[in-house]
């Protein structure tokens, strides 16, 4: 069983936050819980940053566990908001970073104004958002909901998403975000892959039609995460048949966010041989494998 050759166990989890964006634990933290789920593969994916890969990628191989460096990419198609996954890209990327770096910047911004909007009505202030933000940590509207729970002014961030923060409710501004078709080639271009992220949300009319999900496969995308809890089964249905007619890698993933949403590391999954692929495609950065003779070794021999 020592081959010498690169090797992950069982089934992983390649969406995670941690609290360089929106989570609510450290890198290491998401790592751990990831473990303590039972977890052999697992990617640390905030949004629009890569700063917490060290830390995850030393607490993974510290475990056992295989580590896959990824990002999560805000980008934007008409009025939907359309999450990227990248993963395996140069996280040094002259253009990457300068577009991610953007992203980011016009996200404080925004946040600022919608606390603006929000303080014309509650007691709510820039600087109760900052005290719920981790160093500089991709900024969102997580971290305005977890202000307003910290006032008592609602429950949970659940609670802030369905009343203040949605955009019917008027207090909403959007953030700069480019076209899915310049996250994809961004991704791609770093030698990284380009995943969709929940793609199917909230039924037909908000997921991309399927002509612009074919233009984003031209121009470099890998594949799909379909299982995700918030995907719909209808969507899911039409993205296994895209899929299959273009060879695409399709995964499953958590979405955890530490205490700030309820999904949990592992309730779904992408299997090994899906991790397989993507490691075969990504060129930009490099998997990290636990040591031989490390905990994941000796747990599988048993
Ligand atoms: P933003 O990118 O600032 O517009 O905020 C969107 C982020 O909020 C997403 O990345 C989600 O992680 C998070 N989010 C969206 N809806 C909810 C919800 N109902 N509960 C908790 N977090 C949410
Ligand atoms: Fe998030
Ligand atoms: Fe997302
Ligand atoms: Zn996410």
């Amino acid at each position: 069983m020592t081959t010498g050759a690169p090797r992950f166990a069982g089934p992983g989890d390649l969406h995670l936050h941690s609290n360089h964006s929106d989570g609510t634990e450290t890198p290491a933290e998401v790592v751990r819980q990831a473990h303590a789920y039972g977890l052999g593969t697992v990617a640390l994916t905030d949004h629009d940053r890569t700063t917490g890969w060290g830390e995850a990628g030393d607490q993974a191989v510290a475990l056992g566990m295989t580590f896959i460096p990824g990002m999560e990419f805000s980008s934007r198609h008409e009025w939907r908001s359309v999450h990227v996954l990248g993963y395996l890209f140069d996280p040094t990327d002259a253009a990457l970073v300068a577009e991610t770096n953007r992203i980011r910047d016009d996200r404080i911004g925004r946040a600022e104004r919608i606390v603006r909007n929000i303080s014309r009505d509650y007691d709510l202030t820039w600087d109760d958002v900052l005290a719920q933000t981790a160093g500089d940590a991709t900024i969102g509207r997580p971290h305005i909901a977890d202000a307003l729970i910290a006032r008592g002014i609602v429950a949970d961030r659940g609670e802030a998403f369905d009343g203040v923060l949605h955009p019917r409710t008027g207090y909403y501004e959007p953030h700069y975000a480019p076209d899915p078709l310049t996250a994809v080639r961004l991704i791609t271009d770093a030698g990284g892959v380009a995943i969709i992220a929940h793609p199917a949300t909230a039924g037909r009319d908000r997921m991309m039609p399927v002509a612009f999900i074919e233009r984003l496969i031209d121009a470099g995308l890998a594949g799909f995460e379909i299982e995700h809890r918030e995907n719909t089964e209808e969507g899911k249905r039409m993205l296994r048949d895209i899929a299959a007619r273009h060879d695409l890698i399709v995964t499953g993933s958590s979405d955890y966010h530490g205490a700030g949403k309820p999904n949990r590391p592992g309730e779904n999954t992408t299997d090994e041989g899906m991790i397989a692929r993507l490691i075969d495609r990504g060129t930009g950065s490099a998997p990290r494998y636990p040591a031989p003779g490390s905990l994941s070794e000796r747990s599988e021999s048993k």
